[in-house]
């Protein structure tokens, strides 16, 4: 379970075209193979596993941020999380999370170039359910639809113990039942 407080994400969806290709560090043709394979979500190794070690860091519910990029794809979507960012501004227990305007504030910070325009993008959410199982309950749910209201919102929930997770994506929280691939694009 999981509150927020305030302030919501300013995200964008990009459009293909806007793929950087010249900074891809693999074969273009490696990448589209994952695509084709049904991997529409990609992780930075160092996000996918900071992601873990938060959630293993504690034994009450906590939280966070994804940062990166998510392009339009044909009907779809592809996503690359860049990176995490969380606080140590939270309330929480073995069942409940609340989460604070300065995470946002600290995310916005990371993701403005230096001209004050957003160069990366809030593209979603995480949270943990210590030893239990990994869904959105109705408070998560609410959340989600409060502030992920995007059809490329993703949501991840999951359980540092037994390792399950679960993503929900858009803003009726779908299941998201593609691969996800740890990665490093760029
Ligand atoms: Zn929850």
């Amino acid at each position: 379970m999981i509150e927020w407080k305030e302030e919501e994400p300013d995200i964008k969806v990009l459009p293909w075209d806007k793929f950087p290709f010249d900074k891809l560090k693999i074969k273009t043709e490696q990448f589209y193979q994952y695509i084709k394979d049904y991997n529409y979500i990609f992780f930075k190794k160092e996000a996918w596993e900071n992601m873990w070690n938060h959630g293993k860091s504690s034994y009450n519910e906590v939280g966070g941020l994804f940062i990166g990029y998510v392009y339009q794809y044909n009907n779809d979507f592809i996503w690359y999380i860049e990176s995490i960012v969380y606080n140590n501004d939270l309330i929480h227990s073995t069942t409940h999370l609340i989460l604070f305007p300065s995470l946002w504030q600290k995310a916005n910070s990371l993701i403005l170039d230096n001209n004050g325009n957003p160069e990366k993008f809030i593209i979603g959410w995480y949270h943990t359910h210590p030893n239990f199982t990994p869904f959105f309950s109705i408070t998560d749910q609410n959340t989600h639809k409060h502030f992920f209201n995007f059809d490329y919102s993703l949501g991840l929930v999951f359980d540092p113990f037994s390792e399950r997770f679960t993503i929900y994506k858009g803003k009726e929280m779908e299941l998201y039942k593609d691969k996800i691939k740890i990665i490093d694009l760029f």
